[in-house]
């Protein structure tokens, strides 16, 4: 394999959890980021156990999870009624069920603990304010080319740009993300500002016709992070557009009092139309591969969209190591991470149809949450948390 560095165009999740894991490997980086700062924004992000174990295998467990909360249990509640519908613990149980525990954090968090090891390894050059144009492979290298008219030469080209990759093209073809009819909101609210009767130390879906609510504790107890999705026309203007309470509320009429004193509480909202990516031809093309969001961004109903890029970048990691060339690395790294996060995206579709459902559809699924013990309810997520690094060679 060529010394040269590898380059990574975009320092979000993905982008940073890629340059950790090559630096591991001995390799040294170049990462390119547009925005003038590494964006510590954001919100809430579910670390499932599969999220821990890939965290572990890049190295930045130890540094994510001083600023991650432990929520005591999941709960999900019928958003009309307020009826609880099942109760999962997430205790000792639970960890060792999967043999990594469950933590909610912001994205903020993650990302500063990617960064500070990233840092640390002394290996990863980090640039801000470089927009990538264009990749390509050229007489075995592959290059990268930055607007400023740089063209940075490499081993390799990893883009982690994104659900809107402008650098997909060069592998995928031109593939837009396709609006999936649902709107989501998302607020931050102070945790002394949370509603006394909602139960803030919990990870708690609210299930209504047409949408659903998940709120839970971040940033070491200090914000509480509410994600409120509604079924509507898909055709929202703007991308992180403002809303309000009022609109919340109204997408949710018929909503439960502890909802609707939920719904009042932020003082501002974020909107932005639900959107995934159909499935890719392929991930790589030589020397060049995709990953994260660009690759294979999928509708945040399984709380996966990062934690998904943090497992891409393990596995690209050690397949790197292992194979002769980083032609070769890519497509293992592609044939693994396909099925799986394929799965992801599928199952994070059908599960809007399932939380939003209305009618007899909704009487049947709360009979089934009821009379389910949460160990069975647990089981149905086992392929999703089960995951190790090493299991998917
Ligand atoms: C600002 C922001 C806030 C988010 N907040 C949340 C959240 O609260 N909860 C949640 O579940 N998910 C959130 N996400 C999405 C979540 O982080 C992703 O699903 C997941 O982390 C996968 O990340 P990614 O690195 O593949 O893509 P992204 O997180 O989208 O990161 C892509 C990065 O590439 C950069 N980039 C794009 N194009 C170029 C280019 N041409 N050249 C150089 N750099 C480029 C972008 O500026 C960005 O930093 C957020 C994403 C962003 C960008």
């Amino acid at each position: 394999m060529s010394d040269l560095p590898f380059l990574v165009a975009g320092g979000g999740i993905g982008g940073l959890a890629a340059a950790l894991g090559l630096a591991g490997t001995g390799r040294a980086v170049r990462l390119f980021e547009q925005a003038p700062a590494f964006e510590e924004v954001g919100a809430g992000l579910q670390m499932s156990p599969n999220g821990v174990r890939a965290l572990r295998a890049l190295g930045a467990w130890e540094a994510v999870a001083p600023s991650c909360v432990i929520p005591s249990e999941i709960h999900m509640r019928d958003g009309r009624t307020g009826a609880l519908l099942q109760r999962i613990r997430l205790g000792k149980g639970f960890e060792e069920r999967f043999g990594a525990p469950y933590r909610v954090c912001h994205r903020a968090d993650l990302l500063a603990g990617l960064l500070a090891v990233g840092r640390g390894t002394g290996r990863i050059e980090l640039n801000t304010g470089r927009h990538a144009t264009a990749m390509e492979e050229h007489e075995g290298t592959a290059r990268l080319v930055l607007d400023s008219g740089e063209m940075a030469a490499g081993a390799a080209v990893i883009a982690a740009d994104g659900i809107r990759s402008g650098l997909r093209a060069a592998i995928a073809g031109n593939v837009a993300p396709v609006p999936r009819r649902v709107t989501l909101y998302r607020a931050l609210v102070p945790l002394e500002k949370v509603p006394p009767e909602i139960e803030a130390d919990c990870v708690t879906l609210w299930l209504c016709p047409g949408g659903h609510v998940v709120h839970y504790p971040v940033s070491n107890w200090r914000s509480f992070n509410i994600l409120a999705a509604a079924d509507g026309d898909g055709r929202d203007a703007g991308w992180h557009a403002p809303a309000t309470s009022g609109e919340v509320a109204r997408r949710f009429s018929g909503a439960c009092e502890e909802l609707e004193s939920l719904f009042a509480a932020p003082a501002a909202w974020l909107r932005w139309p639900g959107a995934d990516l159909p499935q890719l031809p392929r991930w790589s093309h030589g020397n060049l591969a995709l990953l994260g969001d660009a690759a294979h961004a999928s509708l945040p109903f399984l709380a996966q969209g990062a934690v998904m890029a943090l497992e891409d970048a393990a596995v690209l990691a050690r397949e790197t190591a292992a194979q002769p060339s980083a032609a070769s690395a890519f497509r293992a790294y592609q044939d693994q991470r396909k099925p799986r996060t394929a799965r992801i995206q599928e199952q994070s579709r059908r599960m809007s149809r399932i939380y939003h459902a209305s009618g007899a559809l909704a009487l049947a699924r709360n009979l089934t949450l009821n009379l389910a013990s949460p160990s069975f309810a647990l089981g149905r997520l086992e392929w999703i948390y089960r995951w190790t690094p090493e299991a998917a060679a």
